[in-house]
């Protein structure tokens, strides 16, 4: 395996930007050094300069749904095509959703995910496992595999009755066994009974434009959720709980709530909610809306409709703030692509049969990132919500998400001076016919990305393979109290 130094350039981590040299012995970082103090007869394969450029931690979306299974097809990256598509965001391990349903075995749905996983991925990979039915035997499968298989974290749904849909009891029993050994619950926190009487109302009203599917899902059935989980967990004996994709505001202030009386709740939030809008977005005219259909819903820029809900401004100033204040840990994708032509097109005339889902994990870190440019997180914070805090919250740190000796040589060169236009005619790798991001303009710039040692991405090419990523085996979050 070769040695590799990065020189000249400026390491990015929690605490703070210094200017370091980076030594890579095979597919660890083994050394940092002082500008100026790399000895001359330091054995090197290739030094690659990085002046001016930062070099921060691999990307880690802990968020995507390779492949799922969902409204009568499928998404539309394979573990290969994603997988690559994230390396050209700057992401070196993602962290996949392995789907149990009602009726389904878990263990036998975490191997459907390990095979169609295993020798596709460009980069590192791990899974959460989707409990879809919770009963005796699916809970003694979440001992099992937070004990023995590395997938320590498992997703239940409030939303999706007679899909995903647990009722509060399941969800207490599945909070209990985690609170028991230690595992996280990620919930889909909406109050998916009352959305589908507004969805049959407004279908039965002829509302069936994309832009129903948000109206049909206001805000307050956002926090409603998002509390009784809260409670629930609680209950359960402070069962580590982490909401996932929260749009809202007032979702946000009921884990504000929670983290200020010390509980075991955390929550993260997906670049479509910073910065897309359902004016901009869903609301546009014909079917075109489609494209941003995902649930939770890219909300209204000021409140909801008829005035339900969140007064007075918009939830992304309350999502931006909540990420500097840390009441939202990560930012994560949701990575859930589907083509307009037949995929979207199943919704034509009934906005309720459109699959959920945006593409995404090729540009969360430069999405993130534009927040820093507008000034909203500090460089430290970009990586901390995209790299850092993802690896702690999920039971990889030390290994991921930090530039240090004994570190997976997971490693991002950050160009801030370039520029990065998304389309599916400009930057676009996964395999979807549009982009959500249609026509952004990016300020910085993917530059080179190492996955353990290896080099994926260079000189805007993709020098990576499929079958380098290795499945990783994860253990407990660090931040449970
Ligand atoms: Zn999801």
């Amino acid at each position: 395996m070769a040695k590799i130094l990065i020189t000249n350039g400026s390491v990015i981590s929690t605490t703070g930007v210094t200017p370091m040299d980076v030594f890579i012995d095979g597919e660890t970082i083994t050394a940092l050094f002082m500008p100026g103090t790399v000895s001359p007869s330091l054995q090197t394969d290739r030094t690659i300069d990085a002046n001016g450029k930062y070099v921060i931690p691999g990307g880690i979306d802990v968020h995507t749904h390779m492949e799922l299974p969902f409204g009568g097809t499928f998404a539309s990256d394979t573990f290969e095509t994603g997988s690559r598509a994230a390396a050209w965001g700057g992401v070196t391990t993602i962290v996949d959703m392995a789907v149990q349903r009602y009726g389904e075995n878990v263990h036998e749905g975490l191997a459907e995910w390990h095979r169609k996983a295993d020798g596709n991925c460009a980069i590192d990979y791990a899974f959460h496992q989707i409990i879809g039915g919770v009963d005796d035997e699916s809970l003694k499968a979440m001992r099992y595999l937070t004990e023995h298989e590395g997938v320590s974290s498992f997703k239940l749904f409030m939303a999706y009755p007679g899909v995903f849909y647990s009722d509060d009891g399941q969800i207490l029993k599945a909070m209990q066994t985690a609170a028991d050994c230690g595992a996280v619950i990620m919930m889909h926190a909406e109050n998916g009974i009352a959305i589908d009487v507004l969805v049959a109302q407004a279908l039965a009203r002829g509302d069936t434009d994309p832009k129903y599917h948000s109206y049909t899902r206001p805000s307050p059935l956002e926090a409603e959720a998002t509390h009784r989980a809260i409670v629930l967990s609680h209950v359960a004996g402070n069962a580590p709980l982490y909401i996932v994709h929260m749009s809202a505001g007032d979702a946000l202030e009921e884990v504000a709530a929670a983290r200020h009386h010390g509980r075991n709740v955390f929550a993260e939030t997906c670049p479509q909610y910073l910065w897309l809008t359902l004016e901009e977005t869903l609301g546009k005219p014909g079917f075109e809306g489609a494209k941003w259909v995902c649930s939770t819903p890219v909300r209204s820029a000021t409140r909801d409709p008829d005035h339900i809900g969140y007064m007075g401004h918009g939830h992304q100033a309350d999502l931006w703030r909540g990420l500097r204040m840390n009441e939202l840990a990560i930012v994560s994708t949701d990575h859930c692509p589907f083509c307009m032509k037949d995929q979207k097109e199943l919704g034509l005339g009934d906005f309720s049969k459109i699959p959920n889902g945006i593409g995404g994990v090729e540009h969360r870190m430069e999405l993130v990132y534009q927040g820093v440019v507008k000034g909203e997180l500090t460089l430290e914070r970009w990586v901390e919500t995209c790299c850092t805090t993802p690896a702690r919250m999920f039971g990889m740190y030390p290994r991921k998400g930090i530039v240090a000796p004994g570190a997976d040589a997971d490693i991002v060169i950050w160009d801030p001076n370039r520029q990065t236009k998304i389309g599916i005619n400009d930057k676009h790798h996964m395999n979807m016919d549009h982009s959500a991001w249609e026509g952004w303009v990016i300020d910085g710039k993917v530059d080179t990305v190492l996955s353990r040692g290896t080099i994926v991405i260079e000189n805007d090419q993709y020098v990576g393979r499929k079958g380098h990523g290795r499945y990783i085996k994860r253990g407990l979050s660090q931040y449970l109290v």
